[in-house]
């Protein structure tokens, strides 16, 4: 039976590398994978492309924006795909969370969904409260904070290297984030 999963993890845990090396792993094998990203994204100059910073790797992906439905985005009516990635989840709506379990179910594809788990505040972003909640199996993608501890917080900062705990929620753009351990984040909020 396929699976909805959910890999979560902090800024510059790599997620977009392991996402990749999935999609290019299911190429190689003659699968065709069906690869969606967030149509707010466009930190690399184009949106409906991943990269990595790890390993210089890219793909072409179809965009999600808050009033696609992903099931007539990929003509699923036509179409066959053997597996779905897709990254950046956090900015996916509540809506495509429960699209892409409906995929699971009606169509019985494996879907993978990469994305952070709370926003520079310390929240789960709306998306993320209803993947938790349907997922089928939630695996975390580890990094380290400056520290050495493990990195569970995205800290957005200013110019001056202080955070910033109050603002819009999505604020696209990795030049001022960094991964922090909780006891660092907090060390910093407090001062
Ligand atoms: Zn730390």
């Amino acid at each position: 039976m396929a699976k909805l999963y959910y890999y979560y993890g902090t800024m510059f845990s790599a997620k977009s590398a392991k996402l990749l090396i999935m999609v290019y792993n299911f190429r190689e094998r003659g699968l065709r994978p069906l690869v969606l990203t967030s149509g707010l994204d466009d930190r690399f100059g184009e949106v409906g492309e991943i990269h990595s910073r790890i390993h210089g790797l890219s793909c072409k992906a179809l965009t999600v924006s808050s009033d696609t439905d992903i099931l007539k985005l990929a003509d699923f009516e036509n179409e066959r795909y053997d597996i779905i990635v897709a990254d950046e989840v956090q900015f996916f709506g509540k809506q495509h969370i429960e699209q892409l379990a409906d995929i699971v179910d009606n169509f019985n594809i494996n879907v993978f969904c990469f994305g952070l788990r709370s926003n520079y505040m310390g929240d789960l972003f709306p998306s993320i409260v209803s993947l938790m909640a349907r997922a089928d199996t939630i695996r975390e993608i580890k990094t380290v904070c400056r520290c050495g501890h493990k990195a569970t917080m995205n800290a957005l900062l200013d110019e001056n290297g202080n955070l910033i705990v109050e603002g819009n929620e999505i604020v696209v753009g990795d030049k001022q984030y960094a991964a922090f351990c909780r006891k660092c984040y907090n060390k910093l909020k407090n001062i």
